[in-house]
């Protein structure tokens, strides 16, 4: 007993929730080990929140994961949610773009921005004639190795011109990281163009090589979906994480002021009756937030911390009677560029993309503001809010009808931006924190924003802390 180690998890998002899950089995399988999870917020979850709301359920953040990245459909396979897990409704997928205030659909071959298919693309009212002989030409793009950093925006414009980083480069990162194409870094958020683009040139060469290949690879099993969900909402998961550990792993409403060595392990000071003492600690909390924790410990990887920025965004839910949205056009949802200039960044019409989302007699589209543009849009009232969505969604699919129901829900600072430069950053701060003994980091900032990167950040921070015990005693 006397050996048992402590380890303190500070935040309850799904990478906290995800190395404190680690620790459970590690400490279910004989390791001596005690654990909390320290949350300033009331609830666990962080960005992952779902609500049902006259029988709908509504996502207040992601509402869904990509199926290609394996980690979050292994852990609800593990937490026994296997049968609860659903794909996308991608026979019904369609994506329209606004241009000049009217839905375009995605041409048929475009593979996130790259165009696949000539005659759908060339046909295609999206793109201009410029823009179309630009991709035309990009099919003889020599090979270029990139030196340093660029950003998306600009390894896109030079393939593709300018129109193509308004009308979906910048749109399609909005969605993903409520960034701005401008600043992104083409090697941390497209690492595969940098790759394709150093060994074919042309990105629309190399797509085709990469569509051929797969066409020709022997089919095991029928396609996946593009994305997961779970039935009853994202939020199953975190509750399945919570209940599998015991009642006491987690303090809720325990802001962490500061993070300290002390005597070969960790006090933690915060809201907390007295400082506590750990031999180990995970921050589990955005990356500017550990920056400030750390700032004592190491002021270099603190500096590399706080540098890494972070977006807000605003999700609005809107329920209608599927009568109101008899004029809704099929398909997943739209993006708007922002040369449109409305608020609205997107807008997921959500009963088509899942089902399990809305009873039959109803429909729920998700809209989304905010993003590294537009902080503003946080200080806008939840009237102002909900105007400015309806007023926009009336302008461009002419919707006007009074919703059944409403939900506006506030992301301050929760998207981390990969900006240029962002992998020679990471590579800084995890060997700083690799040198310093019995400390782990993990979350959406290091390795990819989407919920499977931060499962498996989590995972890979509890292992390290783990695996730190074991060098220890050796
Ligand atoms: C609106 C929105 C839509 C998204 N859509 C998708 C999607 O569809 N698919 C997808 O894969 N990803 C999506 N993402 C991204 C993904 O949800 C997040 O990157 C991920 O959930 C982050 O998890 P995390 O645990 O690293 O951080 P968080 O969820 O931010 O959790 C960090 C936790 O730390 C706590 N904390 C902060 N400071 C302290 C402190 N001082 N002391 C104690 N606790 C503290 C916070 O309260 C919070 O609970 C979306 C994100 C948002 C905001």
């Amino acid at each position: 007993m006397a050996d048992m180690k402590r380890i303190a998890i500070i935040g309850a998002g799904i990478s906290g929730l995800s190395a404190a899950y680690q620790l459970e089995k590690a400490r279910a399988a004989g390791a001596d080990i005690a654990y909390t999870v320290i949350e300033s917020s009331g609830r666990v979850g962080g960005s992952i929140s779902s609500e049902q709301v006259e029988g709908c359920v509504v996502e207040a953040g992601p509402d869904s994961f990509l199926t290609e990245k394996p980690w979050a459909a292994s852990l609800c396979q593990e937490l026994g949610l296997a049968d609860q897990i659903i794909g996308s409704n991608d026979a019904r997928r369609k994506t329209y773009i606004v241009v000049h205030g009217k839905l375009i659909a995605m041409p048929d071959g475009l593979m996130f921005m790259v165009p696949t298919k000539l005659v759908p693309t060339a046909l295609s009212p999206l793109f201009s004639w410029s823009t179309k002989l630009r991709m035309a030409r990009e099919l003889m793009h020599p090979p270029r190795p990139m030196h340093g950093d660029e950003t998306v925006g600009e390894l896109v414009e030079r393939h593709f011109g300018p129109e193509v980083v308004d009308r979906l480069a910048d749109p399609l990162l909005s969605g993903v990281y409520g960034g701005d194409a401008n600043k992104l870094s083409a090697r941390a958020v497209l690492p595969r163009f940098v790759e394709m683009e150093e060994k074919y040139g042309s990105l629309s060469r190399a797509m085709l090589a990469a569509h051929k290949r797969m066409a020709a690879a022997p089919k095991t099993q029928p396609p996946r979906p593009l994305f997961s969900s779970l039935k009853n909402g994202m939020q199953q998961m975190v509750d399945s994480l919570a209940a599998r550990l015991p009642p006491d792993a987690i303090q809720l409403r325990t802001p962490v002021r500061g993070v300290y060595s002390h005597n070969g392990g960790w006090r933690i000071a915060g809201e907390m009756a007295s400082d506590s003492y750990y031999d180990a600690v995970v921050l589990a909390t955005p990356a500017n937030v550990a920056g400030a924790l750390l700032e004592s410990v190491d002021a270099g990887l603190a500096q590399d911390l706080l540098g890494v920025t972070y977006s807000s965004s605003v999700t609005v839910a809107l329920g209608y009677y599927m009568d109101q949205l008899r004029d809704l056009p099929p398909g997943f949802g739209f993006l708007v560029p922002r040369s449109e200039g409305t608020r609205m960044l997107a807008c997921t019409f959500v009963h088509n993309k899942f089902s399990y989302r809305a009873p039959a007699d109803k429909g729920l589209l998700r809209c989304f503001l905010g993003g590294a543009r537009d902080e503003a849009v946080q200080s806008l009232s939840d009237d102002e809010l909900l105007a400015t969505v309806r007023g926009e969604l009336n302008k461009i699919i002419n919707l006007s009808a009074n919703p059944i129901f409403a939900r506006i829900y506030r992301w301050r600072g929760a998207m981390a931006q990969y900006e240029s430069g962002h992998l020679a950053r990471v590579e800084r701060i995890e060997k700083r924190v690799a040198d310093i003994q019995h400390l782990a980091i993990a979350g959406n900032a290091f390795h990819g924003i989407g919920v499977p990167d931060c499962i498996r950040s989590g995972q890979h921070a509890a292992d390290k802390i783990l695996g730190s015990f074991t060098a220890a005693r050796s």
